[in-house]
């Protein structure tokens, strides 16, 4: 059958596909950004507190990397992932230098699935394991493997009926909405406990590695009580489990230093990362690891080999994304936030459909639910997105000028500006 062809004088955009907005058609088109603000075809601006998918740290068409990427590409664009290239071993030594200092040496990847592919991959031929612990509502990526091990119903309804990898993964509860407790002392112990009572009885041996983000990314910016990560770092060590910390958000300034484990005050053994490395403006991951890890991976070789892992033209982008963060977005990040955290939490106590609002630097939740029922609008197991007032409150907010994410499961909005962000723009967003 023939292809229909595209006549470019009539119609340009294939159809949109439905997503976050309003369920229309009319899904802006973005065709240009500066800094904060993107532009759609007619012109419209818009304020992205997404930074698209909390990814784009360093703002919108920031010139320092777009020269960077050009000089890289002018000079060579390719070298392969076994080659040894100046960019690539530049932008390895620059993440020792701002990494936790549990980390010692950097293989790439390609996005954060891949990159949490890899960690996991590692860890289970390193520990001779293969249980993975991880969470529910927690988001690792789209991969058979990462879809496997991530906790989001939505992202699992493409794998439980054909995947047979599911076994490995065993799943701990979201830590606010599952244990009750009076103080976030007491829900950090209760988590903690759980836990170890997990490990213990799948039998310590069998578990290679524990996979958590350090600050709950696309499921609403949930941060973990006090005290709840220094038990979980005990536990891994007593058990010996591998603390894989996923910082593919949370990484490159979003929560005010330079990774999220700094800020929780975590020491993982793995560390994987994408978005921010390169405030996406082109494609590259990456996962540290420890001394040990280290010594294996040179001793027995481990290498997935990815054409495109660790690709120059990315590692172009990410030293020059590091140099923008260093230069002055960390310290906005850390300046800002408090404005946010101010203004965020205004709603919660003018609206009584706003639950809770929670976050880190400059990644928020909003967290919405009935208030005569106490419960979200949506229960997660049967939302369905037309009938969902969060998709409604993103639809106006989009029609006033302001882009926000939408929490999975879908009973809150995300709000994560570039860290460019001035106090002017958070009021008016
Ligand atoms: N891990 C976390 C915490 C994420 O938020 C994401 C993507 O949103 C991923 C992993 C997967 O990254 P990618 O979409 O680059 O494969």
């Amino acid at each position: 059958m023939a292809m229909e062809r595209l006549d470019s004088e009539t119609e340009t955009t294939p159809t949109a596909i439905p997503h976050w907005y309003d369920g229309d058609d009319d899904i802006p088109t973005i065709v240009d950004g500066e800094d904060v603000t993107v532009y759609d075809s007619e012109g419209t601006a818009y304020l992205d507190f997404q930074s698209q998918l909390y990814c784009v740290n360093a703002g919108h068409s920031n010139q320092q990397i777009i020269d960077a990427i050009a000089d890289q590409l002018a000079r060579i664009p390719y070298v392969s992932s076994g080659k040894h290239n100046d960019t690539r071993n530049e932008l390895r030594a620059r993440l020792l230098e701002v990494a936790p200092e549990s980390m010692a040496q950097t293989l790439f990847s390609i996005s954060g699935s891949e990159a949490n592919e890899t960690a996991v991959m590692l860890a289970r031929e390193y520990a001779d394991a293969s249980k993975v612990l991880t969470r529910w509502h927690s988001y690792h990526g789209a991969t058979y493997g990462m879809a496997s091990l991530t906790g989001d119903t939505d992202t699992r309804a493409y794998i439980e009926p054909h995947a047979t990898t599911t076994g490995n993964a065993k799943f701990l509860p979201p830590i606010p909405e599952a244990f009750d407790a009076e103080t976030p002392e007491e829900l950090a112990e209760k988590a903690a406990n759980h836990l170890e009572f997990v490990i213990r009885n799948e039998g310590p041996d069998t578990i290679a590695a524990l996979l958590t983000e350090v600050v709950a990314g696309s499921s609403g910016a949930y941060t973990a009580p006090p005290g709840y990560f220094e038990r979980v770092r005990e536990i891994c060590d007593e058990y010996d489990i591998l603390l894989i910390a996923d910082e593919v958000i949370t990484g490159f300034g979003r929560t005010g230093e330079w990774f999220g484990a700094q800020s929780e005050g975590i020491q993982p053994d793995l560390m994987t990362f994408a978005k921010g490395l390169t405030s996406s403006y082109v494609p590259l991951a990456g996962v540290m690891m420890n001394d040990d890890l280290a010594e294996y991976v040179a001793a027995e070789g481990f290498d997935v080999g990815q054409t495109f892992a660790g690709h120059p033209v990315g590692c172009a982008a990410a030293l020059a994304a590091m140099d923008v963060y260093e230069d002055g977005l960390l310290e906005n990040t850390r300046e800002v936030a408090p404005r946010l955290e101010s203004r965020l939490t205004d709603l919660e106590e003018r609206f009584d459909v706003v639950s809770s609002v929670h976050g880190r630097g400059l990644h928020w939740g909003v967290a919405f639910a009935d208030p005569e029922a106490d419960e979200p609008f949506v229960d997660p197991r049967v939302s369905d997105e037309d009938d969902n007032p969060v998709e409604t409150v993103l639809s106006t907010a989009g029609e006033n000028g302001a882009l926000f994410g939408m929490g999975r499961p879908n009973t809150q909005i995300i709000v994560s500006p570039p860290l460019c962000v001035t106090e002017a723009e958070i009021d008016e967003a």
